[in-house]
């Protein structure tokens, strides 16, 4: 199951959601169960997280931040800190690690970026 679920992540987006949506009176006529129908355990309350927007699992392709003050980095974590490795300008071989901690943004101490720690939990 855990690999039908990565196969059916990697090619999940909100597109795909809709369309499941829209073959579903097919598949109903035709007496198929759809993807939501026979879905069970794990799979299932992936796809009903995807429904409500929600991404508990971190399957879907990250949003993407400015990194200013007013649009920092998003970084979930079940911690009140976690390492972050910021990759300052996309050629870049190096990556400059620093711990983020709870509380306001911080910078990346080499561009200046910001990064915001958001507590995350995870789902059971
Ligand atoms: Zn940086």
């Amino acid at each position: 199951m855990a690999a039908r679920l990565l196969l059916r992540a990697c090619a999940l987006n909100s597109q795909q959601l809709r369309r499941n949506v829209a073959v579903r009176p097919f598949h109903r006529a035709m007496g198929i169960p759809t993807d939501d129908e026979q879905a069970t355990g794990l799979e299932r309350r992936t796809l009903e997280a995807l429904k409500q927007g929600k991404d508990p699992y971190s399957i879907l392709k990250p949003k993407h931040y400015t990194g200013t003050k007013e649009d920092p980095h998003i970084v979930p974590s079940i911690n009140n800190k976690r390492l972050v490795g910021c990759l300052c300008e996309e050629d870049n071989t190096a990556i400059v690690w620093f711990w983020l901690h709870d509380g306001d943004a911080q910078r990346c101490p080499s561009c200046g970026s910001h990064y915001k720690l958001v507590h995350h939990e995870l789902p059971h």
